[in-house]
């Protein structure tokens, strides 16, 4: 018997799964990521949790042929490491993956990927219909991308590739993304942005109803949702949301040409009505190309741990015709 490994490498948690040949996952184990001080400290982290997956599927951590990873970026792939991620302690400049891992299950098979990588493979892997041109999109604290051009997963040389959600939606640039640069499609749609768009729009039109707590420091986008159809200003705020939704989708139908897009990221697993049913019926009016097959994710928030596992499994693609076997 051989075994696999996935590992999801994200801000909050971190989690493993070991799965066996067929893929089924027999053991796994989840853990808070690691605050630091240092990345060695993240690395120790991903290993112990990782060991803990194995004890969990009764396996010894040599058995495992395979890993991925799909993490948080940015990357030094060269390295196998994560550079200065955006949502960690600034005391966190470099935390070392592939290379502690590889020792761990003694293989040199380990595949890091971006995190919307992973969610593409595991989309391609497990979805009904996985056709070579694909497109996972995450909604949550920020928007990304994983693609799937004519059978490849796009990488980039950094690793990096796919950051859709730092296109320019707005170009009159009225909201500053986290990256530091102006109207950015993840500066007014991600999760982390809507408040800030919110008490914009109210600012516009101060006549607007709403019962919506915008001076609240604990305001999140969920209060935004939660309102919907009861308030004037949420719904107008989920109807501009839907606006530049549309326009960044659109922006990736005509760049990738997709068969299928398939959305995760909490943002969009719990309000598929509220932001993916208007981003389908908006984007349908708005290409000259192919309008592509969109849908929510089924394997919810284990798509990037799937996806990691898949990689493990098929040499990195997600490929059901280059399973390792
Ligand atoms: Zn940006």
């Amino acid at each position: 018997m051989v075994y696999y490994a996935g590992v999801d490498l994200g801000a909050t948690n971190v989690r493993a799964v070991v799965g066996d040949d067929e893929g089924t996952t027999i053991g796994r184990s989840r853990n808070a990521t690691p605050r630091g001080p240092t990345g060695i400290d993240v690395t120790e982290g991903v290993l112990e949790t990782l060991r803990a997956a194995c004890v969990d599927a009764g396996v010894d951590p040599e058995e495992i042929v395979a890993v991925g990873i799909g993490s948080i970026g940015p990357f030094d792939l060269a390295e196998g490491a994560v550079i200065d991620p955006a949502n960690l302690p600034d005391s966190i400049d470099r935390i070392p993956l592939t290379g502690p891992i590889e020792k761990l299950v003694d293989s040199d098979e380990v595949y890091l990927h971006n995190d919307t990588n992973a969610g593409v493979i595991g989309e391609r892997f497990h979805a009904s219909r996985n056709p070579d041109d694909m497109v996972y999109i995450t909604i949550s604290s920020g928007i990304g991308a994983g693609v799937c051009c004519d059978g490849e997963i796009i990488g980039g040389w950094d690793g990096n590739a796919g950051e859709v959600g730092h296109c320019v939606v707005d170009p009159r640039g009225r909201l500053t993304c986290g990256c530091g640069h102006d109207g950015h499609w993840e500066a007014y749609c991600s999760g982390n942005a809507i408040p800030d768009y919110a008490r914009l729009l109210a600012e516009d039109d101060p006549t607007i109803s709403t019962g919506l707590p915008l001076e609240d420091p604990d305001f999140t986008a969920r209060d935004v949702f939660e309102l919907a159809g009861d308030d004037e200003l949420a719904d107008y705020v989920i109807d501009q949301l839907a606006h530049w939704n549309a326009i960044g989708v659109a922006n990736v139908v005509h760049s990738f040409a997709p068969i299928v897009i398939s959305f995760g990221g909490a943002v969009a697993l719990h309000n598929e009505e509220l932001v993916v049913d208007p981003i389908r019926e908006r984007v349908s009016e708005m290409v000259m190309s192919n309008v592509p097959e969109i849908r929510v994710t089924d394997l919810g928030d284990d798509v990037v741990l799937e996806g990691a596992l898949a990689s493990a499994m098929t040499r990195g693609t997600g490929d059901r015709r280059r399973l390792r076997g």
